[in-house]
């Protein structure tokens, strides 16, 4: 009989498609077997085994009794007046999350989170300010890829492409959390799962360094980078971990992520702009100095406000007048529209629910964690 303690072990959307392979031969199957099941999970959005009618009954029988599919709970979704969609989700039995899918004319952005919180408490980020309290395992982040695909309809079709690219911008930095975050990534990338181009599963990271060479090594998934300051003086106060891993070494570790890629790349630079923190020209000046090294296009965030915050979005001009500079030193430049702002859904704004005595004590631990380089 299967214990909650086993059927936990063996939900099939924890499943790297390694380990899937390796539990139907550890079942005496054939590994392709694996790749039917990925393709009825991932592609199909179906978790009821008597439903996948390609394997024979006597096999459904036994996958029945040993494994579930089962993804977080949503316990909250609502849909902004702009089309914007946001999902409240459950992981585990008290933390919370929030993904959120943003329709555009051709294409859906899926928005996942990769951890509960976070640790690196960028001062201008509600996330942040919330603290951190744990990483998110590989069901709980590619299950919200799976929940949002199926709020369309289930079984879905094999080509649905409901959801056309995924970034990995919700709660956390994806890159504290290595192994189930590119393990979600690969399935995105997985021609028998989601099968998004790599072009189209973003990683944005706040600039772990050694990680970004890790992840050179096993994915060319694209990267973006939140810069937000063009010298280390400003940025360790927006972004704290940029003591630790300052400007230089991590544009250095950009160039080798982009020049190890198969194809050529360019790489997204983020940069929040706040008013009268970071948006005068002379910055704009000193970013495009620094950014020269580096192929890249621009994409500009105005801040998104949240309670408790200090700071405040530049006027339009001022957002304006900083694209305009940077555009004419030649730099593709983007403004971030705002999306679902009505349902604190936009960047910045995500922060689930985290219980209020775990976050100060988790919060205290993991300012102490990042000081004593522990990351
Ligand atoms: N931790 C990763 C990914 C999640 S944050 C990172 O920092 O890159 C995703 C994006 O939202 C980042 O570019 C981040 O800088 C931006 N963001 C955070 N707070 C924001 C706010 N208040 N307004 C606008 N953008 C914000
Ligand atoms: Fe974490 Fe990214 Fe928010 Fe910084 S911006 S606190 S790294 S989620």
């Amino acid at each position: 009989m299967n214990t909650a303690a086993n059927l936990e072990e063996l939900n099939l959307l924890s499943f790297n498609k390694k380990k899937l392979q390796d539990f139907f031969v550890s079942i005496e199957e054939e590994p392709f077997r694996a790749l039917q099941v990925m393709k009825w999970i991932h592609q199909r959005g179906v978790s009821d085994f008597s439903e996948m009618t390609d394997l024979s009954k006597e096999l459904r029988a036994k996958l029945e009794a040993s494994c579930i599919i089962r993804a977080p709970e949503v316990v909250y979704e609502k849909t902004s007046q702009d089309g914007t969609k946001k999902w409240v989700v459950r992981v585990g039995s008290k933390d919370l999350i929030e993904m959120v899918l943003i329709p555009e004319k051709n294409r859906a952005t899926l928005c996942v989170s990769s951890q509960v919180g976070c640790a690196v408490d960028c001062s201008f980020c509600a996330t942040g300010k919330q603290g951190f309290s744990r990483n998110l395992n590989l069901d709980e982040i590619i299950g919200q890829v799976w929940v949002a695909a199926n709020s369309f309809g289930v079984p879905r079709a094999p080509d649905s492409r409901n959801i056309t690219n995924v970034v990995m911008m919700g709660m956390g930095e994806p890159l504290l959390n290595f192994e189930p975050v590119v393990d979600a990534m690969n399935l995105m990338m997985d021609d028998n799962a989601y099968g998004l181009s790599k072009r189209k599963v973003t990683l944005s990271t706040s600039g772990i360094v050694p990680k970004i060479k890790d992840l050179g090594k096993v994915t060319d998934a694209a990267l973006t980078i939140s810069l937000h300051a063009p010298n280390d003086e400003l940025r360790n106060k927006l972004v704290p971990v940029n003591k630790k891993y300052p400007i230089k070494e991590l544009i250095e570790s950009v160039k080798g992520y982009v020049d190890g890629c198969s194809d050529k790349r360019v790489t997204t630079i983020e940069y929040i702009l706040i008013e009268d923190v970071n948006d005068s020209l002379e910055l704009a000046e000193e970013l495009c100095e620094l950014l020269k090294q580096l192929p890249c296009k621009i994409n500009l965030i105005p801040f998104n406000p949240f309670p408790e915050s200090k700071y405040k979005k530049p006027s339009g001009n001022r957002i304006k007048r900083f694209q305009n500079y940077l555009q004419e030193k030649g730099y593709v430049t983007t403004i971030r529209s705002t999306r679902g702002d009505d349902i604190m859904a936009a960047c910045g704004q995500l922060v689930g629910k985290v219980n209020d005595k775990t976050r100060k004590i988790e919060r205290a631990k993991n300012k102490q964690k990042i000081k004593s380089k522990t990351i």
